[in-house]
């Protein structure tokens, strides 16, 4: 299974960046997770858009969904989508239309999103919309996505995926506040992707984020093989979010980059 960061900003994107999402590929088949604003446009640097299989949506704050916008726009309006022979696009009779499996309400939340401007089945009728329930066990071609409920500001899931094929499991925290659910749900998997979002715990006394050292413990806590620190603004230094997670946990640390790709 191969890992590809496509973006990994917090809720405003780094300077030429992306916020969340991410490539999983195995074999043939290919998930998006996350497609946070700016994603669309990464993917395409890494993969055709309508050979995305399914797109797996951790929760729907905007930095997680927005870019379902331009991504239905491109499955509704794309030349090559079209019944006809279109500008040198033969046409077709099967467009693509990837699976979209996002959590309970998002339909709700979707129309409400696109209504506002347009056509508020805009994302529903570009995608094969499901939503998940926390015990489902998603199959999608080779790759298997079990959900773990974690504590976030909306109902947020963190994932985890494994392959018929064999090799390794990779556990993504999406957005949490410190929680063992996220510790119990990622033991001994190969690779964490954990958000480090915080320079230090919220003032308000409100949690919803982890900074670097509790993305650090939770890695620690769940003997993850390594751990890669994500959700992170490229205001914060990502030597620092290293060290910090770095004295929790004894193995790899790294800080997720754009374009990353980790084998697992
Ligand atoms: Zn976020
Ligand atoms: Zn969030």
């Amino acid at each position: 299974m191969k890992l590809t960061v496509l973006g990994k900003s917090p809720a405003w994107q780094d300077a030429g960046g992306a916020c969340s999402g991410y490539l999983v590929e195995d074999g043939d088949t290919a998930v998006v997770v996350d497609c946070g604003n700016g994603v669309f446009s990464k993917l395409r640097m890494f993969r055709d858009y309508v050979d995305i299989d399914a797109v797996v949506l951790s929760h729907l704050h905007a930095d997680h969904m927005l870019d379902l916008v331009p991504f239905s726009y491109a499955l509704t309006y794309a030349p090559r989508q079209q019944p006809v022979a279109v500008d040198g696009w033969p046409g077709t009779d099967e467009p693509a239309r990837p699976e979209l499996h996002a959590p309970p309400g998002a339909r709700d939340t979707f129309r409400r999103l696109t209504g506002t401007w347009g056509p508020e089945d805009l994302i529903e009728n570009a995608f094969r919309l499901r939503e998940y329930d926390e015990a489902d066990e998603l199959e999608i071609g080779s790759v298997r996505v079990a959900f773990q409920a974690v504590p976030h500001f909306v109902d947020t899931y963190a994932m985890r995926f494994t392959t018929t094929n064999g090799g390794g499991r990779l556990v993504y925290g999406a957005d949490c506040s410190p929680t063992e659910a996220l510790t119990r749900f990622a033991t001994d998997s190969d690779l964490m992707l954990v958000e480090a979002t915080l320079p230090r715990p919220e003032r308000t006394g409100d949690r919803g984020h982890l900074t670097p050292r509790e993305a650090g413990e939770h890695g620690r806590a769940a003997h993850v093989g390594r751990l890669v620190l994500t959700h992170i603004s490229d205001e914060l230094d990502t030597d620092w979010a290293r060290e910090e997670a770095s004295e929790a946990f004894e193995g790899p640390v790294e800080v997720a980059k754009e374009g990353a790709v980790y084998e697992v």
